[in-house]
């Protein structure tokens, strides 16, 4: 049975480059792959998955309205989907996604576990409890403990209230640990 994968990180972990990674490695071994995303703005390069590190590709973007189980029947040539920014696709899309996995394709998404609040995305929750296979793309706060809160940063301050997803602001988001998030432990590069 194929299965529903969901490999989670907190900001700059590397998870895109993981995610492109995974795909050349499929293609390698003959795999047709589909890499989608979430829609949640229409900036530029809404349609890449660009990394960090230099590693790019043109995507699918997926609306919310979008059903996937339509989208698989209208793409029946893809047979492994790998989906970056996971956290940003609803409930309902990950639980089709949960019935693609169990009937008809492998299906890795990679995405962020929680919010600039540490609380979870509603489609990472979903993933939690659906995927068959849960697995943590683990970086490093500037203090050397594991990064896991991903802080939403204005003017050089962590910021602690608003929306949970926020467009088109001049936020910019850093991964550290706990301690640091609580403590302001922090220094933004170029600030
Ligand atoms: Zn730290």
């Amino acid at each position: 049975m194929p299965k529903l994968y969901f490999k989670y990180g907190a900001m700059n972990s590397s998870k895109s480059a993981n995610a492109l990674m995974v795909k050349f490695n499929y293609e390698e071994q003959g795999y047709r792959v589909a890499l989608l995303k979430p829609s949640v703005d229409n900036r530029d390069g809404a349609n890449l998955v660009k990394s960090r590190i230099g590693l790019e590709e043109r995507c699918y973007v997926i609306d919310s309205q979008v059903n996937l189980l339509d989208w698989f029947h209208q793409h029946p040539e893809y047979q492994v989907w790998i989906i970056d920014e996971a956290q940003f696709l609803t409930p309902e899309q990950v639980e089709q996604l949960k019935d693609l996995a169990v009937d008809q394709i492998p299906i890795l998404c990679f995405g962020l576990k929680t919010d600039f609040q540490t609380h979870l995305f509603p489609a990472s929750k979903r993933l939690f409890e659906l995927a068959d296979s849960l697995s943590e793309i683990k970086s490093v706060c500037r203090c050397g403990r594991k990064a896991e809160v991903n802080a939403r940063i204005r003017n050089g301050k962590i910021v602690r209230d608003g929306e949970q997803i926020l467009i088109g602001g001049n936020e910019s988001y850093l991964g550290m640990c706990y301690k640091c998030w609580r403590d302001e432990n922090f220094t933004v590069k170029n600030a």
